[in-house]
């Protein structure tokens, strides 16, 4: 297998692919989307379960093993336990993990946990039901926090992750409701930074709070120490010291985590994303659906890999923002 794993130009070895399942969203959060939502892609635009299903095999056959679904939303694309089925019977995936705004969790849960997902991550930006509403555009709090409940009670999904997108004056009033939180309950609180794939494109860099920042917010309330950091992670997770629960910061503006990146990510409509910030693509859906062999695919797709970008520019002059939004990339 070794020859055959997936590597780009730089050295790094490719083992996690971040798939988009759709582009739609039952959301419409400020740092996302516009109130009035986006074009969205037909039907016919995007892969079918059978597309999907093929191409993380191919992936599959080139050392990727952790596997992310992602959106917009992925619970608004219907049955889409049928295809978390799919997809945990392809051999060599060995992590099958969903990141999910949580607003259909109550309703899917144990479908998710039969289908075979072992870790989820949930978007909630604020835990104040009005703040929340907010940032989403949604009064959705409590439902929310009922589904990451209804999660929780399945032990087998570990571990359960809470992602905060950090903004300057939004977020410091929401960190010490977070530590509470994290230290209450099993769930891992993140602090993500806000980053430049807004639809709006009303990113600046004095929107972002950043990381540090955040940790000593978090510090000054209660005690933290380090854990070391896992290969490829994005985040910087820390333990309370006297033991209650574990709290992260993803820092992707203040302090790149890009020199050993391992991902990749797969549009809904199948196009490649060497990186979040990609200003290119490679489409696999027509060689797909114009009858290419999987070695063809899999020539298309280690061409694009070898071509990954060393890291985002996003502190730079010059930076531009990708055309393609958050949310129809999946994060
Ligand atoms: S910005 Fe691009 S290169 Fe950097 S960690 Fe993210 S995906 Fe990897």
């Amino acid at each position: 297998m070794a020859d055959r794993q997936l590597h780009d130009g730089h050295g790094r070895r490719i083992s996690d692919l971040r798939v988009s399942v759709t582009d739609r969203c039952n959301f419409r959060c400020q740092y996302c989307m516009p109130a009035e939502g986006l074009d969205w892609l037909d039907r016919e635009e995007i892969l079918t379960f059978e597309e999907i299903t093929r191409l993380v095999s191919i992936f599959a056959g080139m050392g990727i093993e952790d596997l992310r679904l992602t959106g917009g939303e992925p619970l608004v694309r219907k049955q889409f336990p049928d295809l978390l089925g799919m997809l945990a019977a392809v051999e060599g995936i060995s992590d099958l993990s969903l990141t999910t705004n949580g607003y259909l969790l109550g309703r899917d849960a144990a479908a998710l946990v039969s289908a075979g997902i072992q870790r989820v991550n949930v978007s909630i930006d604020s835990l104040q039901r009005d703040r929340f509403f907010q940032m989403t555009r949604r009064d959705a709090l409590p439902r929310v926090l009922d589904g990451l409940e209804a999660l929780a009670a399945h032990p087998e999904v570990d571990p359960i992750k809470v992602n905060a997108v950090a903004i300057r004056d939004f977020t410091e009033d929401e960190v010490g409701r977070f530590c509470e939180f994290a230290r209450s309950t099993r769930y891992q609180v993140r602090f993500i930074e806000f980053m430049p794939l807004d639809g709006d494109r009303s990113w600046v860099p004095e929107s972002v709070l950043a990381g540090e920042q955040l940790r000593k917010m978090v510090a000054a309330i209660h005690p933290i120490e380090e854990l070391p950091r896992e290969p490829s992670a994005t985040a910087r997770v820390f333990r309370f010291t006297d033991g209650r629960g574990e709290i992260g910061f993803i820092n992707p503006v203040s302090e790149p985590f890009c020199s050993d990146c391992n991902r990749i990510r797969l549009t809904a409509e199948g196009k490649l994303r060497t990186c979040l910030f990609s200003m290119s693509e490679t489409d696999l859906r027509e060689p797909l659906r114009s009858g290419a062999d999987d070695a063809e695919i899999d020539g298309i797709i280690r061409e694009a890999v070898w071509r990954k970008e060393l890291k985002h520019r996003v502190n730079e002059p010059g930076f531009q923002q990708p055309p393609r939004t958050m949310s129809a990339i999946g994060g």
